[in-house]
């Protein structure tokens, strides 16, 4: 099976890994800063917090925030389920913005109407907004900023498919828009710790919150402590927080990996046109540009077109992954899951969402995959769509 992602692990990343494990620190030693370090020059952000997957990084960056029990928070429904679930851990509610029928992000304009919509009938306004660059092209950032400062909400860019991506020729996860920007560096993803995620600021209080979170709420540094430490053991706690740490193991893969982002971004962008010339005579939509955004090609999403072709959207799924094709589907509409239509969504909330998830397919992307693999995914494309 041809896999839809796959990681790239070089004698060079097995060579850091190595050498953490014969030091003598095995998690949050040296290795934590300086890979904290080199993921705020790459960003062109003031501060990193390097945790245990980005799914903590979410929750995090919503405490910081101060996310709470009467609060909402609103994302889009075409994402990982993490995305909406951070709010649940703060005790705080979901709701959703419909995506844009070109992008497949969430559609600012939507955005645009749902806040004038409850604000003029008295609801609830967010108290967070957590946009999700899928498949590594960023949202409109510059209008959600807008809309953000008329509205009073924060925003938490879901960054995890776009490291190493650009807005408006600057590397997302700059923050200039934003409050926080996590990434994710699960294995499937741009670069990989194994797990790992980290969320960046440029703002002190806002890292220096999630860092103290990051690890029980404890912390050791008299200057944040309520009264004189008892000696030189003393810690004090003075939040509720969790073991959110990552390993220097992972840290010391991260960097490595972190090393060759562009050259990975650079792959996956030829990759991605490689695609889009294979594709230009077929009945499917390739993924569009915008052209404020540089995209890091986490994913090479297609949809069909149901009125030019026979093929159902299953069948064709089901044929590809028969013919060894990984294909996936990035996403199921999250409002659609079981847990979520407990909490009062249904079918029908999201149109454009729901339409999209009747046409999508997630082809196989990662810098190893080989120009005859490519050739083959499109021709048993190809080969199903005229059946
Ligand atoms: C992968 C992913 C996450 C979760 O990342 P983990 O590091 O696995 O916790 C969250 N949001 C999106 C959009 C993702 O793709």
């Amino acid at each position: 099976m041809i896999p839809y992602g796959f990681q790239d692990i070089t004698i060079q990343d097995i060579d850091a890994v190595t050498a953490v494990l014969k030091s003598n620190f095995l998690t949050q030693g040296p290795v934590i800063p300086s890979f904290e370090k080199a993921i705020t020059n790459k960003c062109k952000v003031n501060y990193a917090v390097a945790v245990n997957s980005a799914t903590s990084a979410l929750h995090l960056a919503c405490l910081a925030l101060g996310l709470g029990k009467d609060d909402v928070l609103w994302t889009t429904p075409i994402t990982f389920v993490a995305s909406a679930n951070c709010a649940l851990y703060c005790g705080a509610t979901v709701d959703f913005v419909d995506i844009d029928a070109k992008t497949y992000n969430l559609c600012p304009e939507k955005l645009e109407k749902k806040l004038e919509l409850v604000s003029t009938s008295g609801g609830k306004l967010p108290a967070v907004v957590v946009p999700v660059h899928l498949s590594g092209q960023s949202c409109n950032m510059e209008k959600l900023h807008t809309l953000s400062v008329r509205y009073g909400f924060k925003i938490i860019e879901d960054a995890s498919h776009a490291i190493g991506a650009k807005y408006k020729n600057k590397p997302v996860g700059n923050c200039q828009y934003s409050d926080i920007t996590v990434f994710s560096f699960h294995p499937v993803k741009i670069i990989t710790t194994g797990e790992g995620g980290v969320a960046v600021t440029n703002d002190k209080k806002l890292a220096d919150k999630m860092r103290l979170l990051r690890s029980h709420g404890i912390t050791r540094d008299p200057e944040l402590m309520t009264h004189e430490p008892h000696g030189p053991w003393y810690y004090q706690q003075t939040d509720l927080g969790f073991n959110y740490r990552m390993t220097d193991i992972q840290a010391a893969l991260g960097l490595s990996q972190l090393e060759r982002l562009d050259k990975y971004i650079d792959k996956r962008q030829s990759l991605a046109s490689q695609y889009d010339k294979l594709l230009a005579e077929l009945p499917v939509t390739r993924p569009y540009q915008h052209p404020d955004s540089y995209s890091s090609y986490h994913l090479y999403i297609i949809r069909l077109q149901p009125d030019k072709t026979r093929a159902s959207h299953p069948k064709v799924f089901s044929f590809l992954r028969k013919q060894g094709i990984g294909v996936n589907l990035h996403y199921i509409p999250v409002h659609t899951q079981p847990y979520y239509q407990q909490a009062g969504f249904s079918y029908g909330d999201f149109p454009e969402a729901e339409k999209y998830y009747t046409e999508a397919i997630s082809l196989p992307l990662f810098p190893k995959i080989k120009p005859e693999e490519q050739t083959y995914i499109v021709n048993t494309l190809k080969q199903v769509l005229s059946t």
